[in-house]
This record gives structure tokens, sequence and C-alpha cells, in this order.
């Protein structure tokens, strides 16, 4: 069966504020849900023939924890980044300071503990940010390998399972997956964090090649993996939304 979206927008008023959100609509689903993004913008989920009026209802049983949200998100600081002189990149827990020349090709390498970038002269303003940042990324996946492969070599022993292959990708939400052929797919968002938290992330995902669930067996195994594995888990959720290209 195609599922079909529908898109609807709404607002709810709370303390006198306007807060608008986007509604979707799905047949795969037969719960309605609300989540407030980390840029603060809100989504809710509801099944398909629910009429707006309804909708409209449900949304506000939930007004204050949505409008709770909406301000945490708000009030946060912005990581904004420009890949250039005077800054620093975290990597595993370091600060590492950003050099940046115009030339060509453009490239980023990371050498005697500094990111150097270079960007050709025909790249001007916002363009020249965003090319940084891509070739900073990939910069990332490419030197992650090495340290998150040593977690992974530790580990998959301990774990009584064959090393998988890793893959590093850029994702907006999951820290990170398992493939279904002995894979597992890390964020490069998670080579921001501390080491620690890139430890769990990847000890996460091995013990989920043995346990496909989050049920108290495959806990289990991540304490016994990684006993100090909770400290990793509070900095991410008090952190992680920091931890972005
Ligand atoms: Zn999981």
């Amino acid at each position: 069966m195609r599922s079909e979206e529908i898109t609807g927008l709404g607002t709810i008023t709370c303390n006198g504020q306007e807060i608008p959100y986007t509604i979707i609509y799905s047949n795969r689903s037969k719960s309605w849900a609300i989540e407030v993004k980390t840029d603060a913008s809100v989504i809710v989920r509801m099944p398909q023939n629910i009429p707006p009026e309804k909708v409209r209802k449900l949304v506000e049983t939930k007004r204050e924890w949505i409008a709770d949200q909406v301000q945490k998100y708000s009030s946060r600081p912005k990581i904004s980044r420009n890949y250039t002189n005077g800054e620093t990149l975290p990597f595993l827990g370091q600060e590492y300071p950003v050099i940046r020349h115009t030339g060509s090709p453009a490239k980023a390498e990371f050498t005697d503990d500094r990111f150097l970038i270079t960007i050709p002269d025909d790249f001007t303003g916002p363009d020249q940010t965003a090319l940084a940042r891509d070739l900073t990324i990939m910069l990332y996946r490419r030197i992650g390998t090495a340290p998150l492969e040593k977690i992974i070599q530790h580990y998959a022993p301990l774990a009584e399972i064959t090393p998988p292959r890793l893959r590093i990708r850029l994702q907006e939400r999951k820290w990170g997956c398992c493939t279904p052929k002995n894979g597992i797919i890390i964020n490069a968002r998670i080579l921001l964090a501390p080491e620690i938290v890139a430890e769990y992330i990847v000890v996460h995902e091995l013990a989920h090649l043995r346990y496909r669930h989050h049920q108290k067996t495959f806990w289990n195994e991540v304490e016994r993996l990684m006993p100090a594995y909770r400290d990793a888990e509070n900095i991410l959720k008090t952190d992680g939304w920091k931890f972005v290209f």
C-alpha cells in the first residue's frame, strides 16, 4: 500500500505567543504524535481522516508542553561556524584551530593539529562557507575512520561478534544504526563530541548487531561492554545539539 502524506498548517496560542505547526497526515500510523524539532519547529503527525477540528483539539491538549519545548529550543544559542581563521573545531573532545587559505584546488586537511582549508578565490560569501563546511565534513569522515575502527577492534571481541564494516555519514537525527549485513553507520556529527560519546555510540551499534531491539537484554549487553555508558548518554542529552557542522 502506498502511503500518501497530506500536509496542513495550524497555530496554537500560548501566553500570547502564536506557535505555528505543520500537520503531516499519514496512513502508515494509527496513532498521533507531536514533535518539536531542535530548530523549534513543531510537527504534528496524524492518521489520515482525522478532521481539522479534532486535530486542533488534540494539539491543544499538549499546548504547555509544546510551548516549553519551543521556548527551550529557541533560547539556545546558535552554533554558527564559518570554518575560517580564528575559529576552532572540536574533534573527539579536543579543539583544533582552523587555518583558511585562498587557492586551488579546494581541499581540507588535518595537519600538525590544525585544520587547513583551501578555498578557490572564485567562491565568495556564503558559498565560501558552504564549500568549507562540505570539505570539512568529508575530512571528518576520513579522519574519523581510524579512531572509530579502533573502538570497533577493541569491543568486537568482547561482544563476541565479527567486526562490522564501518561507514561514517552525516545524518540529521540518528547517531548511529546498523545494516542487515554486519555493517554499522555512525553519524559524522559524533566526531564533534567527546571521545566517550563516540565510544558509546559505536558500542551501542555493536550491541545491536546481536540484539536488534532496545529490550533489557540489549541494555545489559551495553552495560557489560561499557559500564560508564550512562555518562555518555547524559552528555548526548544535554549537549547533543552542539554537535553540528
Ligand atoms: Zn539503539
